[in-house]
């Protein structure tokens, strides 16, 4: 294949390709349809023409990553003083205040770029993927790897890759909101237009990047890639894309900056109180920045993302893909999930289990199947069918389709074969609110028309039957009743009806074709529910979250798998897609909480499930995988899609994607996500409490006619080294025992609840009036490491309380020190960074410290250790409070609770 034809593309790129015909398209990209691009071809062509991606500006290297941890305001401010200092005559202190502030800066940085790249594996993961012919062979690839002359199939629920100049359309339609804001989707076809400048959302035999097919199958040939399409253009007009900030970021935004503003104030009178007491006021000037820098809580909202983003990476070990990193935060507050049934909570993995044909009920047809209604009904269920046969004697596509397909090549009716005998003419394709698909076949004498589906509604075109003895009237109540005691059996049951035509309408509308239909039977499928669906479902009671199942399938069918899974009793009432629809919003706001089953359900129905229980005040978490669940997935607090059976539109709309479409994944990440969030609110109690803890003995000393307790190099050293590394392993902790034993917590609840503002006060004070304790006594002994000791005593503080606040509750007696090595590690580290403070001489000049006695040493960890023992007592008092709690609830005080 040559040069020439394949650089056609750039001169025609964004003109003119609605105006050739699909072959000379084909011609002019140099491609034969039938076969596609040969592999080596379109590895040419990637390399000629790049990567399909639209290009986003904002990606910050690692460099100015690294530089925008040193840029913050209070730490410029702190090293231009520092360097002012060393003019002044203090040249060391600006050595180890730099020497801080970088390990810090990289420390950040290391998180920070972890974080980033964890984010970044994730986006690559949710790329989308595109279904192409290459070599002969229909194969699926990123979309990113797409070159111009590709050959791209597309279906419902697809997000149309590259531009691309339609070859094939049967019935498709494709909502282009994205690019021409109509949210219309428009019907295409594949007819050459003449007029060249037509505009995007005229030119209905191209198919644009990023528009959605909702409706209909189609291919068409890639004509442009990548920034060169009419999304990439538009992208490079807007390419700065606002940060997402998630809720708890903005709060400890909002948070950070009065905090600051309080700092500021204590750090000013703490420098006041100095100079009056006739201190250096150089000194007490770096001293109060020193406490200003290590107080301010700036890194916290970066620290939520970090958090966040490696939570993400940990989820996505178990299948759980996060496609927005808020949701981390919000899954710990789901308070209902509801789940579509097929696939989800079942295995899909179905398999035909009974036909219902003339009035007999039978597992497998009969051997003389060549009869009427059999051979019609086997015939039809191989070719009203989707599913391609693999050599390996498997089938590829939707399960359902698969199980009829293997069902009737058991029978001995291939596809292949039949195909080629009755080639398809023409479809009206599936969709959730048909409940049904049509598919039209050549035959000698005319034409025939198969439509399998629910059978109310493949009923409802049927005018008679046909039987073993030939056509007879059609008794619909006795065909409802043969299809309910199928479903109450477990079974997912289809009708299949055909029709003759004389000729191909030239209309393929649904009203002209599946009505005057003949009815041949009901197939029984049956998939059963996943083994480890009862146990999520269990688990997800104990943790107050409610379970509600949403499907297309039929009632009976969705109330045994219900019942089976623990979702409902067998008095819980199912309500139908017919009965939501004539309910008003209020209405139904009022029933809501009694229904755990909805059947028969249409797509479009979801949202109002959705909006009812949002206006409850409920946090809802949705699984979809169609196109038209979109909206809903993208109105659920956490909108759910599968990986494997959904589409790109609802992936696309979905804050988090099941990489194994399996329930038990939500609960996992649920479960992950109240881990993460419990984890966040130690880090928080952890660094505040130090910070607390380093102002009290700053601003009391003076008033007690101490002199300053630590140097700035001291406070920057705690707060920055000690507080820092093992601040940052907390995230590393286990889910809190019970975890899953509690209610969700409330979205709005702040973070500060459940006794954290409390902690962060009283055990600041107390952590500041030990280490002051200690500056008193040992400055009234007229000891000359008096300082030496007050900064140990203050930096093995920090150590007490991290071991101490590794659980809300239970006590690290209990925990084990061994179960969040990466602290352990820290903490040691820790250790042995602030002894070599004190033991190395060289380091002695920098940090003015001396080297402690046994005793002095040993007093100091004793001292220390008051906050572990401190921070325990309050973990028993409430581990007390709790069980009187629990023990109330049991005796009937507080069932309401307990119901949660
Ligand atoms: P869920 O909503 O839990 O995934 P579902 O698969 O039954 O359940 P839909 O895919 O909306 O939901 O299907 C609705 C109904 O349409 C099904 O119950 C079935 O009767 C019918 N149906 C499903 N797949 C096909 C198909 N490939 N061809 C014809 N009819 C189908």
């Amino acid at each position: 294949m040559g040069q020439p034809a394949v650089d056609a593309t750039k001169s025609f790129a964004h003109t003119g390709w609605h105006a050739y015909s699909a072959e000379d398209t084909c011609r002019l990209l140099d491609v034969p349809f039938a076969v596609g691009l040969e592999p080596d071809e379109a590895a040419r062509r990637l390399a000629l023409h790049g990567s399909n991606a639209i290009v986003s500006a904002r990606a910050r290297g690692p460099l100015r990553m690294l530089l925008a941890q040193f840029t913050d305001f209070m730490v410029l401010l702190l090293l231009a003083a520092a360097i002012l200092a060393a003019f002044l005559g203090e040249p060391q202190d600006i050595v180890a205040i730099i020497a801080i502030v970088v390990l810090n800066g990289v420390l950040g940085f290391v998180q920070e770029y972890r974080a980033e790249r964890a984010m970044a594996a994730l986006q690559a993961l949710a790329a989308p993927i595109a279904r192409v012919r290459r070599g002969g062979d229909t194969r699926t690839i990123p979309a990113a790897d797409l070159v111009p002359g590709d050959v791209v199939w597309l279906e419902a629920g697809s997000l149309v890759p590259a531009d691309l100049r339609l070859v094939e359309a049967a019935r498709l339609k494709i909502e282009e909101a994205a690019l021409t804001g109509e949210s219309h989707a428009v019907e295409k076809s594949t007819t050459p237009l003449t007029a060249p400048d037509l505009p995007l959302s005229e030119r209905r035999n191209m198919a644009y990047k990023g528009t959605m097919v909702t409706y209909g199958r189609g291919a068409g040939v890639v004509a442009t890639t990548g920034m060169q399409t009419e999304l990439g253009r538009i992208a490079s007009l807007l390419r700065d894309e606002v940060e997402v900030r998630t809720p708890l970021q903005r709060r400890l935004t909002r948070l950070g900056q009065r905090l600051s503003v309080a700092v500021i104030v204590l750090c000013a009178v703490i420098f006041g109180i100095g100079l009056l007491r006739g201190e250096e006021p150089g000194l007490m000037f770096l001293t109060a920045l020193s406490l200003a820098v290590a107080g301010i809580p700036e890194a916290l909202p970066a620290v939520v993302t970090i958090s966040l983003a490696l939570g993400a990476r940990k989820m996505l070990k178990q299948n759980a893909l996060i496609r927005r990193l808020p949701a981390v935060e919000t899954l710990g507050s789901v308070t209902y999930i509801c789940s579509d049934k097929t696939g989800t909570l079942t295995q899909n993995r179905m398999q035909v289990e009974a036909f219902h044909v003339g009035d007999k009920l039978v597992r497998e047809p009969p051997a003389a199947d060549q009869e009427k209604p059999w051979s019609l009904l086997l015939a039809g269920l191989a070719l009203n069918n989707d599913a391609v046969r693999e050599v390996n004697g498997d089938a590829e596509g939707d399960p359902t389709e698969v199980a009829l397909l293997l069902a009737a090549a058991h029978a001995g009716r291939e596809k292949a074969e039949l195909e080629a005998r009755f080639p398809r003419l023409g479809e009206i394709p599936f969709s959730s609110e048909r409940a049904r698909m049509t598919t039209l076949h050549r035959l000698a004498t005319g034409i025939v028309a198969f439509t399998k589906g629910a059978p109310e509604r493949v009923l409802e075109g049927c005018f008679n039957r046909l039987t073993e003895s030939g056509p007879a009237s059609l008794d619909r109540l006795a065909i409802l009743a043969a299809t309910d005691e199928m479903a109450r059996n477990g079974q997912r049951v289809l009708a299949i009806a055909y029709r003759s035509l004389p000729e191909l309408p030239a209309d393929l509308s649904p009203d002209e074709i599946e009505v005057d239909q003949t009815f041949l039977g009901l197939i029984g499928l049956l998939d059963p529910p996943r083994p480890e669906a009862r146990e999520s479902v269990a688990l997800c009671k104990s943790a107050g979250i409610h379970v509600v199942m949403i499907t297309g399938d039929h009632p009976a069918t969705a109330g045994v798998i219900a019942r089976t899974l623990g979702i409902a009793r067998a008095t819980d009432r199912i309500m139908t897609g017919q009965e939501l629809a004539r309910l008003s919003p209020e209405e139904f706001e009022h029933r809501i909480t009694d229904i755990r089953v909805y059947a028969r359900v249409e797509p479009e129905q979801k949202i109002k499930i959705v909006k009812a229980l949002q206006d409850r005040g409920e946090c809802v978490a949705m699984t979809g995988d169609g196109v038209n669940d979109a909206p809903a997935l993208r109105r659920a607090d956490i909108g759910v899609a599968m990986g494997r059976g959904g589409t790109d539109v609802a992936r696309e709309a979905a804050h988090m994607v099941l990489l194994d479409d399996n329930f038990a994944t939500i609960v996992g990440a649920v479960r992950e996500g109240r881990r993460i969030y419990d984890n966040l609110r130690k880090f928080v109690k952890y660094s505040l409490t130090t910070g607390v803890g380093e102002i009290w003995p700053l601003f009391l000393a003076p008033l007690l006619g101490l002199p300053i307790p630590l140097l700035p190099i001291h406070i920057l050293w705690i707060n920055l080294v000690t507080d820092g590394l093992p601040g940052l392993t907390l995230a590393a902790e286990r889910s809190e025992a019970g975890v899953m034993q509690r209610p969700p917590r409330p979205p709005r609840e702040s973070l500060f609840a459940h006794g954290l503002w409390q902690h962060v006060v009283w055990v600041g004070l107390l952590m500041g009036s030990v280490t002051l304790g200690a500056q008193a006594w040992a400055y009234s002994t007229g000891s000359a490491h008096w300082q030496s000791i007050t900064f140990t005593v203050m930096a093995l503080s920090q150590m007490a309380h991290v071991l101490a606040i590794r659980s809300e509750r239970v006590s690290l007696l209990r925990q084990g020190l061994w179960s969040n090595r990466s602290l352990l590690g820290a903490v040691v580290l820790t250790f042995a960074l602030q002894m070599a403070t004190l033991y190395l001489p060289a380091l002695n000049a920098v940090f003015k410290t001396q080297p402690l006695t046994v005793p002095e040493l040993v007093l100091s960890l004793l001292l220390s250790t008051l906050v572990f023992v401190a921070v325990e007592i309050e973990k028993a008092v409430r581990r007390r409070a709790d069980r009187r709690s629990l023990s109330t609830a049991a005796t009937g005080m507080d069932l309401g609770k307990e119901q949660r």
